[in-house]
């Protein structure tokens, strides 16, 4: 070992989760180093909706500056689309305020511009080095590069996402069975978007997220399990069976013949036993993928950052790096609990929505009350906890 490759931290992903860790841990005082896989940064499957509570979260870091460039426009609202067609479309409730409910991103933009930040902080970043192995050394880690090099460290971060190599090698992982496929297209739109996103309810428990891109182009992503991709004959039969079968979605978006490229992954899932380990922690993804129904991942993403960097802070400034996992096991009952609120929410609308019956009740229910859709698209968008935003759903729903 060599003191010019060993660091207090080593994180391995550079997306939103490695990128702010590494960049707040930095900023707290500690030597880190970051390795990204991909020489430049792919644009991922997501439906690029950073929701009010991520929005936050940067403000804090003061990082709002991100969300100023060209790859982000102010998301105003939401509309939702029931399995029956009846549309709730309602306003966030900070747009009345005139504050943005949360922002389109443009994923490629926006993480590259979150890395480059974190590189011009002084974290040292490696582009292009994937890390293929982990070797536990008391105290620390070793992890190597796939072209050989090796480094140390005293803590190993593991925020390379939900197929994480970190969580495997640490024997972490539940393996998750391939039920469902995610898609992603970019489509062209017959008129200028209005900047709301859209998520349209399907049958079988599948369903559509609309995300802004551009003034004249969507991000369509669709989540569909895996008999429904046999039974239309893969990813593109799936998209134009729901776009024949679904008037909503002609009013405003096209679908080109030839199809534009669509890209897939599967399973959507990434199920982890524990989110730390002797001198190793988890955060992002890695640490446990939520539904993306709601579409918080990001915003998970940058909270287990903030909430592990607030954690390894303290123990700096008590002096007791050697007591470091003492922080991790703190970090883990603060994002158990955060991770059980999000996805017990999650969960319960994924189950709902399957309930087709039940969607459409909902949805009759919801239209004839606007009280209660600003109450509900504050859930969607985290300006409400889940509990408070049911409380406001219920109030909402007793005054009007
Ligand atoms: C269909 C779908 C829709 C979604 N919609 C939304 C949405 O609207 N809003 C939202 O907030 N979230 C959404 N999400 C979730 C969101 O995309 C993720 O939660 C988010 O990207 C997590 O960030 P992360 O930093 O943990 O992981 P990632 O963004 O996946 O970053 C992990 C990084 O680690 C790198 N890496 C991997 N392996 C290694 C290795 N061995 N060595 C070095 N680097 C490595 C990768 O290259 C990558 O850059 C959606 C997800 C899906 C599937």
């Amino acid at each position: 070992m060599t003191a010019s490759t060993h660091t207090d931290i080593i994180v391995v992903g550079g997306g939103p989760a490695g990128s702010l860790t590494a960049y707040l841990l930095h900023q707290a005082g500690f030597s880190v180093r970051l390795f990204e896989a991909n020489p430049t940064v792919k644009r991922k499957i997501c439906g690029e909706f950073l929701c009010f509570e991520g929005v936050n979260i940067l403000s804090q870091a003061g990082l709002s500056a991100l969300l100023e460039g060209d790859g982000a426009l102010p998301g105003n609202g939401v509309k939702i689309v029931s399995n029956t067609h009846g549309v709730i479309k309602s306003d966030f409730p900070q747009v009345k305020r005139d504050e943005p409910g949360g922002y389109c991103l443009n994923r490629q933009v926006f993480d590259e511009a979150l890395l480059n930040v974190t590189e011009g902080a002084g974290v040292m970043l490696h582009r292009g080095s994937p890390i293929t192995h982990l070797q536990h050394q008391l105290p620390g880690w070793q992890v190597t590069t796939q072209l050989g090099a090796t480094y140390t460290c005293d803590l190993l971060v593991g925020a390379d996402g939900f197929r994480s190599i970190v969580a495997r090698q640490l024997g972490l992982t539940i393996p998750a069975p391939k039920k469902r496929y995610a898609l992603r297209c970019f489509l062209p739109t017959r008129r200028k978007n209005e900047r709301v996103i859209e998520m349209h309810l399907l049958d079988e428990g599948n369903y559509i997220g609309i995300d802004v891109v551009e003034d004249y182009c969507v991000n369509f992503s669709i989540v569909a399990n895996g008999d429904t991709l046999k039974q239309h004959g893969g990813a593109e039969g799936v998209i134009r069976h729901y776009y024949q079968t679904h008037p909503v979605l002609q009013e405003n978006i096209m679908l080109p013949d030839p199809m534009p490229p669509i890209e897939a992954m599967s399973p959507v899932s990434h199920r982890v036993k524990d989110c730390i380990a002797p001198d190793a922690v988890l955060v992002g993804d890695a640490g446990g993928f939520i539904e993306p129904l709601t579409g918080e991942g990001m915003t998970i993403a940058l909270w287990t950052a903030t909430t592990l960097a607030k954690q390894l802070a303290r123990c700096r400034e008590n002096r007791a790096w050697h007591q470091r996992n003492r922080y991790l096991r703190a970090y883990k009952r603060q994002k158990q609990w955060h991770y059980f609120q999000k996805s017990t929410l999650a969960q319960f609308l994924y189950w709902f929505i399957k309930q087709e019956q039940a969607v459409d009740q909902a949805y009759r229910f919801l239209s004839q009350r606007p009280q209660c859709q600003e109450a509900f698209t504050g859930v969607i968008n985290n300006t409400y906890t889940p509990l408070r935003g049911f409380c406001a759903l219920a109030l909402a729903a007793l005054i009007g």
